[in-house]
This record gives structure tokens, C-alpha cells and sequence, in this order.
């Protein structure tokens, strides 16, 4: 080959070499550039984090309301499998928001015909196996993974204790298990994170089987979130200006395995009472009706009937906290709550 097309030669691949060098020099600056809004996020988050503004976020709508505190979630799939599960969600307000007031005012007693207070997701909606849960102890509030998941085991046992199955078996601490919001996933978590909807302390999400013969109505999981945004969280014992975490996760259990909310006035010293204030700690221990109605739902070994027939308290889902808007729905959950 003549020098002058060797030297043509190399001058071309001399070109293609560095368009190739800048092809991938430019693949890496675009990845850079890629990743730079994923590092900004971060950094962002972060710093936001500290800021108070959570990772998750609870958006309620208000369309889905079927109740004080109480949203239809609709029918979704379990994870990866075919089985429907029905979802509710239930909050509970701050008693200093007017959502939290205008209930008080507005619904009835739910004490049952002897006066005691107790009430039920549904009738027969309770968890028929034991299942462990994990509560994510990621939060903003300077509280330990060892005070959140001790705390959380014994406003756990408030239950387990007054049972002879345990339906909240144990729980384990996780940094990276997350609640599912559009549908159950098989796991039970607690979370903090950030609800929209205002005047909330805590959700529980439920997802079960609340329709159809009351033999084959179940729970399946549980989620909860704590708002750490809008309140500060802790051990109220010892901070009396924040929320306690022991009684609120008490009562929020309470749900989990099938427990409703009370907003007679008549029933202010029960743990399922929709309305605890901060520094409060009455909520850890459970009170006569909340025993008598988990003991009542689940069975219990001494005063159990095995006659649900007989069962006197009221269902959360039934008729008085169906609004008309929703006369379809009110329908289904009408017949779901029938004896
Ligand atoms: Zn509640």
C-alpha cells in the first residue's frame, strides 16, 4: 500500500476512532445525565426528608367515602394471584379536626343492648390464620427501630393476649418492606409516611372477604401508615406533647383484625374510641368493650356460642354509615353486614 493511502487509511480510522471514542464518551455523559436527576432526587429527598416530608404518601378520595373515616377501596387482586379481596381503609382523625367533630355529632350509639361499646369491620371478618407483620422503622421523628418495634409488639399482644389464636403473631423491623396501597400484596406493614387527607393520624388498610355467607368472610391483610408529617409521633409517657405511638398502633390493630371505630360519647374509654389527643396514653390497654367485642368476633373460649346469630354488636360497614350517595355499594355492604 503507498504511504499516502496508508496515511489516508489511518487518517479515516483515526476519524472513526474518535467518533466511536465520542459516540461513547457522549453514551457516558448521557448516562450521567440520566442518572443526575436520579442523584438530585436523592439528594433532594434527603434533604426534604429532614424537612419532615415522608416517602409515601396516602391519597384518599373523598368519592370512595362510605362512612366517618371509612373507604371503599374497591375489589383488587391479591399479588400474583387470582383471588379477589375487598379493601377498606380507615382513618382516624385528630379529635381537634372538625371531620373528627362533625362524627361525634352526628352518629349514634354502637354499644350493644347490655351497653357495652364495641363494633365490627363486618360480622364474621376476622383473620382465620396467624400472620406476622413488619413495621418499617425508616421515620423522621428520631425514634429507634428497637422503641417502634418493642412498642408495636406490645400494643400487638393487647389483642393476641385477649385471644386464643394469635391473629397478629409476631413482628420484625424491615427498612425496605413498603405498604401496598392499590392492592394487597401479601404482606402486613407499618409504615410513617404522609396522609393527604386532612386532620389524619393513621390509616389502616384492610383487604379481606366482608361479603357473602358470614362462615366465609375473612381478613387478609393489613397495612398502616402514621402520618409524620402534619404530627410528631413518640413515647407520650415520657413527651406529653406528641402522639403516642403505642396507643394509636393499639387502637389502628384493632382494625387490622376486624375491630371498627366508636364515636358514641358513651364510649370514650374504649381503645376503638375514634379519638385520642396528644400526651394521651389511655389507648394502650384495651377496655371492657374492646375485650368482649374481639371475643366476641373471634370466638371466645368462654362465652363463645359458636352462634353468630347471637352476636349483639354492630358492624361498622352496615346501614348507618352508608351515605345515600352510593346507594349501590350501600346495597352490597348492606347485605354483606346481614344476619
Ligand atoms: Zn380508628
Amino acid at each position: 500500500m503507498p504511504t499516502s493511502l496508508n496515511a489516508r487509511v489511518t487518517i479515516v480510522l483515526t476519524i472513526i476512532g474518535a467518533f466511536s471514542i465520542s459516540a461513547f464518551v457522549l453514551s457516558i455523559v448521557s448516562l450521567t445525565i440520566e442518572r443526575d436527576p436520579v442523584t438530585a432526587t436523592t439528594t433532594e429527598l434527603n434533604t426534604v426528608r429532614t424537612q419532615k416530608t415522608p416517602r409515601i404518601r396516602v391519597d384518599l378520595h373523598a368519592s370512595d367515602l362510605v362512612g366517618h373515616g371509612v373507604y371503599n377501596l374497591g375489589k383488587k387482586a391479591l399479588k400474583g394471584t387470582d383471588v379477589e379481596l375487598q379493601g377498606f381503609a380507615f382513618v382516624h382523625h385528630a379529635p381537634s379536626s372538625k371531620e373528627h367533630q362533625s362524627a361525634i355529632k352526628k352518629f349514634g350509639s354502637h354499644a350493644d343492648s347490655s351497653g357495652t361499646c364495641y363494633t365490627f369491620l363486618a360480622e364474621g371478618a376476622y383473620w382465620k390464620q396467624t400472620k406476622n407483620w413488619y413495621i418499617n422503622t425508616i421515620n423522621t421523628e428520631g425514634l429507634s427501630s428497637s422503641f417502634l418495634l418493642n412498642t408495636a409488639k406490645t400494643a400487638a399482644n393487647q389483642w393476641n393476649n385477649n385471644l386464643i389464636v394469635n391473629p397478629l403473631g409476631t413482628g420484625f423491623a424491615t427498612t425496605t418492606k413498603t405498604v401496598s396501597l392499590d392492592a394487597p400484596d401479601g404482606d402486613n406493614v407499618i409504615l410513617f409516611g404522609s396522609i393527604g387527607t386532612g386532620g389524619v393520624l393513621a390509616v389502616t388498610y384492610t383487604w379481606g372477604v366482608f361479603d357473602g355467607p358470614i362462615g366465609s368472610r375473612e381478613l387478609i391483610e393489613w397495612d398502616m401508615v402514621f402520618d409524620e408529617q402534619d404530627w410528631n409521633w413518640g413515647d407520650a409517657d415520657s413527651t406529653p406533647s406528641v402522639y403516642d405511638f403505642q396507643s394509636v398502633c393499639t387502637h389502628e390493630l384493632g382494625h387490622a383484625i376486624g375491630m371498627g371505630d366508636l364515636y358514641n360519647s358513651a364510649c370514650t374509654a374504649q381503645t376503638m374510641f375514634g379519638s385520642v389527643g396528644p400526651g394521651s396514653t389511655s389507648k394502650r390497654t384495651l377496655a371492657t368493650g374492646d375485650i368482649v367485642g374481639v371475643q366476641t368476633l373471634y370466638g371466645d373460649p368462654v362465652t363463645d356460642s359458636n352462634d353468630s346469630d347471637s352476636d349483639t354488636g354492630s358492624s361498622l360497614l352496615s346501614g348507618q354509615y352508608i351515605t345515600a350517595k352510593v346507594i349501590l355499594l350501600s346495597f352490597v355492604l348492606i347485605q354483606m353486614t346481614a344476619i
